[in-house]
């Protein structure tokens, strides 16, 4: 038998709290990250404010000129946290393995837990039920063959929904028409390539198949499985606050001899660390910097006890570990947070970091952006939305790395 799999995704999770705690909130465009007269982003906004055009990621100031009516309000992770618990603890109760994706999100592995679809169809339901009963809260889920098919149910009728995906055939003909950002792995760097190539949909992917290989390599091969709903991964079982470390790497397409360029990836790479952290509610007590060179050697330095919960001080870290490293060709360039713990004991600083003006590291960070567009005229303090995907965060660099060369 093949896999039964569910993926549940709360609906504007922390935007979801607030609202449940604050009846005031309910039905308005909520935003939560960074308040308009700071510096900084939105974290997360309610259904009400994404009419608006308000999405994550979004520079703080762009959402405020899509809705100068919202109200805005700094996070409270310890709440969602607290909440998020409670939810993967009432999540995983069902299944064989299951795999923690962020505070709101999980994969299950409920192969041998139900037994049968009919039966998983059952769980589905009882975990939403038992989701909105114990804590107050909707979320959506997606039963599937699948990981890919899973997550693709559980986004198909968000906010509080329900879908299912029995087979990779059901998945084909769902997604036959439909953008191929619809795939897994597929990105706006991944997008960008196919689009030139006049490769808008997943159909068209599929009807060209050698073309899609010559342009994009074995993640060509991968897309084409994936677009068939061929999609074997396994659920990982893995709780965030047990492993050992937190990190971010990435491979140049050419070796980099440039060292100032590093650092300035370095700096991308941080934020997508802190980024990261904050989806699974942990901050980390020492910074890691690992570099592969051309020769293929590794090393890898790290700095304990530094303050690693914002992204400037995880980079301050990373430059000075790079500063003292022999100066080769280098062809892949890692940063990371070790000492990992919940993110209760510094709760102050994380919410400080979405924006409150008194602390300035938001905006210190904003500033080392700005001067980084700039320097390779890109504009980083906008849409982040490397900071949330490895494949944004790798078109950047080598873009970068472009810039560098040919000015
Ligand atoms: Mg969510």
């Amino acid at each position: 038998m093949g896999q039964i799999i569910i993926h549940v995704d709360m609906d504007a999770f922390f935007a979801s709290v607030e609202s449940r705690d604050n009846p005031a909130l309910r039905g308005k465009p909520l935003i939560i990250g960074s308040l308009p007269t700071e510096r900084g982003v939105v974290s997360t906004c309610s259904y009400e404010a994404r009419k608006f055009g308000v999405h994550s990621a979004m520079n703080i100031k762009d959402a405020y000129r899509l809705c100068p009516d919202g109200i805005y309000m700094h996070p409270n992770f310890a709440k969602y946290k607290e909440a998020s618990d409670r939810l993967h603890e009432i999540w995983g109760s069902y299944a064989s393995a299951s795999e923690t994706v962020a505070l709101d999100e999980a994969y299950l592995d409920v192969t041998e837990t139900a037994g049968s679809f009919d039966r998983a169809r059952e769980m589905a339901r009882e975990i939403k039920r038992r989701t909105a009963a114990e804590l107050g809260l909707t979320c959506s889920v997606g039963l599937a063959y699948s990981k890919s098919a899973a997550k693709t149910a559980s986004e198909e009728k968000k906010p509080d929904g329900y879908f299912e995906i029995p087979t990779p055939q059901d998945f084909m003909n769902l997604v036959i028409d439909r953008d191929v950002r619809v795939l897994f792995t597929v990105g706006k760097r991944t997008a960008d390539k196919l689009y030139s190539a006049g490769i808008y949909t997943v159909s068209n992917l599929l009807d060209r198949e050698e073309e899609v290989i010559g342009l994009l390599g074995r993640q060509g091969t991968v897309l084409l499985q994936l677009a068939r709903g061929i999609d074997d991964r396994k659920v990982v079982p893995y709780r965030p606050e047990d492993a050992k470390s937190l990190s971010r790497e990435l491979t140049f397409q050419r070796d980099v001899h440039d060292y100032r360029l590093l650092e300035d990836v370095l700096l991308l790479m941080s934020i997508s660390v802190v980024e990261r952290a904050r989806r699974y509610g942990l901050h980390g007590n020492g910074v890691v910097l690992k570099i592969t060179y051309s020769n293929m050697k590794s090393i890898t330095r790290s700095k304990a006890s530094v303050r690693c919960d914002d992204a400037l001080s995880i980079h301050r870290a990373a430059a000075d570990l790079l500063s003292a490293v022999k100066k080769q060709g280098v062809r892949l360039i890692g940063v990371g947070i070790y000492n990992l713990s919940g993110g209760r004991v510094r709760q102050t600083t994380l919410d400080e970091d979405f924006g409150s003006g008194s602390s300035g590291r938001e905006s210190a960070l904003e500033t080392a952006l700005a001067e980084l567009s700039r320097r390779y005229g890109i504009d980083f303090a906008g849409d982040r939305a490397y900071a949330h995907r490895i494949e944004d965060l790798h078109g950047v660099a080598e873009e970068m790395r472009l810039r560098r060369i040919f000015g």
